[in-house]
């Protein structure tokens, strides 16, 4: 069987220097934003080149606190209209729910799954004050033409980023292209932790010190509460944790690129229709994603012939239960998407011969 992504794998390259992290953490005593969170703070934010980075719990509340942020500082205020993809993972939607903003849906370019400068113009409205962007499965989104329309209208630009972490464009890495970017650290993601985790990266000192505040109970100094705060830390031993593997990064991203490429070039089948990719750094495979008609068909082939997938995402955002006020809109081509792909196995752990394999089964089918 070739699973869709061994964590486990993953994660036992590192296993002596996690030991080693682990008994250094708990020697230092010091367990909450401990020594660890304030490397890896540091590390993350020059590695994508940025000025700052803050860790949080997740990155959920990574997209929460940036909006929140925003609020705190005027440049939103509770009930503006946030562009969001309506293909993307519920999280994207949710931070603009929970900050008291309202989500409008666009829909994205089919070919990229990701938004586009064309697609959102169309859709932009004065009530719009903030676009989100999510570099959907690892391949960053229009930003050059996105930057341009959001500064000439003023308006902000967050990326989810939770799956492009050191994905990069001649603008620069992901995390580091728009006004603030939120990030993840759970263990599927390419800089996955050992549990839950997450990070803010912005140039903004004035947005990255709100965001510090509200992840930690308003505070700043020991029981001086300044505002309404949340509890959102990344762990320290996670971050140990996420300090190791970061070292690794770009080596594991040009794996997945590699085997991206062999699937691209020696998948021949015309009742699989392949993922775009321009053959840059600009996409870091979070996810292979394929579009095929009749998906439960080939889920079943798939399994007969030992080969793990899995459905990035099954249901859209806006026809999930959660998010029924939502229910009506016409997002066609969103729903067309949710209803045709399926991801392949990839991961910088993925022998040859397991690439190999993927390959033939899905040229028999
Ligand atoms: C994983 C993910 C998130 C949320 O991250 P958590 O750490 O699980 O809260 C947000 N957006 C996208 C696009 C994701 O893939």
């Amino acid at each position: 069987m070739i699973k869709f992504l061994d964590l486990h794998k993953i994660n036992q390259r590192f296993e002596a220097q996690f030991q080693q992290a682990l008994k250094y953490a708990m020697t230092s005593g010091q367990y909450v934003l401990g020594a660890n969170v304030s490397a890896f703070e540091e590390e993350f934010a020059h590695y994508c080149g940025t000025k700052h980075c803050i860790g949080v719990a997740n990155g959920l509340d990574a997209l929460t606190l940036i909006l929140k942020g925003y609020i705190h500082l005027g440049k939103l205020k509770k009930g503006d209209h946030v562009l969001v993809p309506s293909n993307t993972f519920i999280a994207t939607i949710l931070s603009v729910l929970h900050a008291g903003l309202n989500p409008v849906f666009v829909e994205p370019n089919p070919k990229t799954y990701n938004l586009d400068k064309h697609g959102v113009k169309e859709s932009l409205s004065r009530e719009i004050k903030a676009i989100i962007i999510v570099h959907l499965y690892g391949q960053l989104a229009d930003v050059e033409g996105l930057r341009n329309l959001s500064r000439d209208r003023d308006i902000l630009l967050i990326a989810d980023a939770a799956q492009s972490h050191g994905a990069q464009s001649k603008l620069g890495k992901s995390g580091s292209l728009a006004d603030a970017a939120a990030f993840s650290f759970y263990p599927s993601k390419n800089l996955g932790a050992l549990g839950d985790g997450g990070a803010v990266t912005t140039n903004d000192t004035h947005l990255a010190d709100v965001v510090r505040l509200y992840g930690n109970y308003g505070s700043n100094e020991k029981y001086v509460n300044k505002i309404i705060g949340h509890n959102s830390r990344l762990d320290d031993i996670q971050a140990a944790f996420l300090s190791v593997k970061l070292k690794l990064l770009d080596k594991d991203n040009a794996r997945r690129r590699q085997i991206a490429k062999r699937y691209i070039s020696e998948i021949k089948n015309p009742k699989i229709e392949l993922p775009y990719f321009d053959g840059s750094d600009n996409h870091v495979f979070y996810a292979f994603v394929i579009e095929v008609e009749n998906r439960s068909d080939f889920q079943i082939y798939l399994k007969a012939n030992d080969v793990g997938c899995l459905i990035h995402y099954p249901i859209p955002p806006h026809k999930q239960q959660a998010l029924k006020q939502f229910s009506e809109l016409e997002l066609s081509v969103a729903e067309q998407i949710h209803k045709r792909v399926v991801s392949l196995p990839i991961s910088p752990v993925m022998k040859e011969n397991e690439v190999d394999a993927v390959i033939k089964v899905l040229n028999a089918y």
